[in-house]
């Protein structure tokens, strides 16, 4: 009920009252006087106690509060009548805390003279801009060989909205060795975030030295040790070959292990070393009595332009001269048959065919297969070879499944027609059982023999990096064992194996 009603009500109550009251005591004014003083207190007094409101403790007609801060709303301290009458306010209209909006609200107290109310409007908003953490360092260095790889970041709003997808990533160039990659975000409510990662482009990147000749070198005591020095590179700085400080002496006359050490620095101070052993020896002296200890390093089924020039190149550092059986060859690997020739190794011959089908057909076939690549040879080089090897030796066997008995034949025709051949009588395997360089290697050093020429069987056929790896080493453990290595010439003994057919 409206309280300016009741007021009126109880004023026009008391106004009759008084009215009645007048017309029944004319007479007795002075009591008349104190009477209505004291009715009107009384009707000031109760009208005051009627129309008090009740006081709802709100801070502001309109409050603003942070989205996802609140789940409910707190209903205001409420008094009336001095009396806490907080539990008894009624609440009408929601707010949705986890939505930005305008929400009013109406808190309703019953009072003696009916409901009062009280208005209030919550603004439910989101001011606070959202958080980018980078995950990985801030400023971060990156070698200049590398590409950038984003670390990846996570980004957090009071809003709860995901802004992953609506973080803008970009970049700028702050110098030529220095960006900034910019993270920026912004949220529903317009709130922008951004940060920012350094990059620092570094050079880490050493130079690479590259030795002129072996890394490991040998020479007799009282040889010559020839410094090649070495070539350095570096990605960023180019060639530093002139940089390079060589350290570390040979004493050619005491025998012993040698370190020649080449280091260099970049720019950037990034630092690159290289070590050659040199290995200073003695001959020793043939203790197995009375051998030649002769090595022939036979190389078959060449050449290839992947293996031969680098078994060449192998055989020049260590000034060793071996014999090769060759296969018919393209034109455009001719250059290394005249090449093997000119660095004073033999050419031999295998055969213009390898294909056992074909060659040993008959021994007319095998012959025509051997004076076809002869004569190939000798317009190549200007020299006709006459040393052979049998395509599987002397002793395969295969052979019979075309011809019965052409191996015992041939054996003596081609001996008779001026031609040496050459079978071997230690194997490397680098076309059989051999895996790796370290099992040629082996194969080959274990069945060396100080008591007799040693025709050792190689292959530089393509691919064979076997052996182009384990050929150095050998070499090395032969001139240390005190071994002399050969080419075969027509003057070298036959080596043979017992004919099977
Ligand atoms: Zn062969």
């Amino acid at each position: 009920m409206n309280i300016y009603l009741v007021e009126l009500i109880v004023f026009l109550l008391v106004a009759l009252f008084v009215t009645i009251l007048f017309k029944i005591t004319k007479k007795h004014k002075l009591k008349l006087t104190l009477f209505m003083l004291f009715m009107i207190f009384c009707v000031s007094i109760s009208s005051t106690y009627l129309l008090e409101k009740p006081h709802v403790d709100i801070i502001s007609q309109e409050i603003s509060l942070q989205i996802n801060q609140y789940s409910k709303i707190t209903v205001p301290h409420t008094t009336y009548h001095l009396k806490d009458v907080t539990s008894s306010v009624k609440v009408n209209g929601t707010v949705d805390y986890n939505k930005v909006g305008s929400y009013k609200i109406e808190y309703e107290v019953p009072t003696i003279v009916g409901e009062y109310s009280v208005e209030q409007t919550i603004n439910v908003i989101d001011s606070i801009k959202p958080t980018i953490t980078l995950k990985g360092d801030k400023v971060c260095s990156l070698s200049y060989s590398a590409e950038y790889k984003e670390p990846g970041f996570t980004v957090e709003d009071n809003s709860l909205e995901d802004l992953t997808q609506k973080v803008n990533i970009s970049k700028e160039d702050i110098s030529d060795t220095e960006y900034d990659i910019i993270y920026s975000v912004e949220d529903s409510s317009g709130n922008t975030a951004v940060e920012r990662r350094k990059v620092l482009i570094i050079d880490d990147v050493a130079p690479v030295i590259s030795l002129n000749g072996s890394s490991s070198m040998r020479i007799l005591v009282n040889g010559t040790y020839t410094e090649k020095g070495a070539t350095a590179v570096d990605e960023k700085d180019g060639d530093l070959s002139d940089n390079i400080k060589i350290s570390g002496k040979v004493d050619t006359s005491k025998a012993g292990t040698y370190t020649v050490k080449y280091t260099v620095s970049d720019k950037s101070g990034n630092k690159a070393e290289k070590t050659r052993k040199v290995t200073v020896y003695k001959k020793s002296t043939n203790s197995s009595g009375g051998g030649s200890g002769v090595i022939y390093l036979t190389f078959d089924d060449g050449p290839s332009s992947s293996i031969t020039p680098k078994i060449l190149d192998v055989l020049k550092e260590k000034n060793v001269k071996a014999t090769f059986f060759v296969l018919n060859y393209s034109s455009s690997l001719e250059y290394l048959i005249k090449r093997e020739y000119n660095e004073g190794h033999s050419i031999g011959i295998h055969g213009y065919s390898h294909v056992y089908s074909d060659i040993y057909k008959s021994d007319e076939a095998f012959m025509n297969n051997v004076t076809k690549l002869q004569k190939k040879i000798a317009e190549s080089i200007g020299y006709e070879p006459t040393i052979i090897r049998f395509p599987g030796g002397s002793s395969n066997t295969v052979s019979k499944n075309y011809s019965k008995g052409i191996m015992t034949r041939l054996t003596k025709s081609v001996v008779d027609a001026g031609f040496k051949y050459y079978d071997w009588n230690v194997s490397s395997g680098d076309a059989g059982g051999a895996q790796t360089s370290a099992q040629v290697y082996k194969n080959v050093v274990n069945n060396l023999s100080k008591s007799r020429s040693n025709v050792v069987l190689m292959h530089d056929f393509a691919g064979n990096t076997k052996t182009l790896n384990a050929l150095a080493d050998i070499i090395d453990y032969g001139l240390e064992n005190g071994y002399v290595f050969k080419p075969i010439t027509k003057d070298t003994p036959m080596v043979t194996h017992h004919v099977s057919n």
